[in-house]
């Protein structure tokens, strides 16, 4: 696994988001991993889940190590049971979520008529239904404090269309939709939903890493993003973060 890069936020700011509590889905690999390393080097506490155990928990010592408070649980975000059980747990061992990341995906590409109603039932449930479950899971409480972050990990392909994304795009323009939906929805309540858009990001994704790693973002170049949303000034919302390798 990629070492993650230590961060130093100076003299001051040593851990601001000391009393947060954040849940990072699919927190036990890629993107997901290094958003949750970043959260809890930032000071939060950290839940997170995935369906690989073994993985999970691997994450969730490495996370440990850094001395913060910690919950990891098997889960299957497309399983609205294990979504309740899910925060359900988190908050009872951490305490109420501030900052929701939903960052698990899978990616499904081919040409659209050639795939099948279960290619486009996995993708959309885990990609879309997903968010929607766990924001509507989390929405109450973080009403109750008056204050969180809920931040949908997208895709510049919830922005673009091309050949044989035809699923998976209409997975990830359907988060840009309901992100910015629920923001209007959520927003005067401080609570503010945010998407992040990345470009290739050098991780397993889909079974395949990018075409050329050299060109590709890391993850700690996504959970950089991620920190930028979350210590913002209370006044201000940062709605939509693209995210691109700079060279192409
Ligand atoms: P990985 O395949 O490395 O990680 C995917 C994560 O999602 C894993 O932790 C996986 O855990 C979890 N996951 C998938 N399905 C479920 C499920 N049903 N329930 C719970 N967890 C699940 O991919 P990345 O880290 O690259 O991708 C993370 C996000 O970033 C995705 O939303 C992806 O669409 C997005 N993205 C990725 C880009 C890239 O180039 N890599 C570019 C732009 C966006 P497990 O399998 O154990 O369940």
């Amino acid at each position: 696994m990629t070492p993650i890069s230590k961060v130093d936020f100076g003299q001051s700011e040593q851990a601001p988001l000391g009393g947060s509590v954040a849940l990072v889905t699919g927190g036990n690999r890629g993107i997901g991993r290094a958003i949750a390393l970043r959260l809890a080097a930032m000071g939060s506490a950290v839940a997170i889940c995935g369906r690989d155990e073994k993985a999970l928990r691997t994450v969730e010592q490495e996370l440990k190590a850094m001395n913060v408070a910690v919950h990891a649980q098997v889960a299957d975000v497309t399983s609205p049971a294990d979504v309740a059980s899910l925060v359900d747990k988190t908050e009872a061992t951490l305490g109420p979520i501030s900052i929701l990341v939903n960052n698990a995906g899978i990616g499904v590409f081919g040409p659209t008529h050639e795939k099948s109603e279960a290619d486009w039932d996995r993708t959309l449930n885990t990609n879309l239904k997903s968010v929607f479950l766990m924001s509507k899971a989390v929405a109450p409480s973080m009403i109750h404090q008056g204050r969180g972050d809920i931040i949908n990990i997208s895709s510049l392909a919830g922005k673009n269309a091309f050949a044989g994304g035809g699923i998976y795009c209409a997975s990830k323009w359907g988060v840009q939709g309901l992100t910015a939906c629920m923001a209007e929805d959520l927003r005067e309540y401080g609570i503010r939903v945010a998407v992040i858009c990345p470009g290739s990001v050098a991780t397993e994704f889909s079974g395949r890493g990018p075409k050329d790693p050299a060109k590709a973002l890391t993850p700690d170049d996504v959970a950089h993003a991620v920190a930028m949303l979350v210590t913002q000034g209370k006044q201000s919302f940062l709605s939509e973060v693209h995210v691109r390798p700079l060279r192409k």
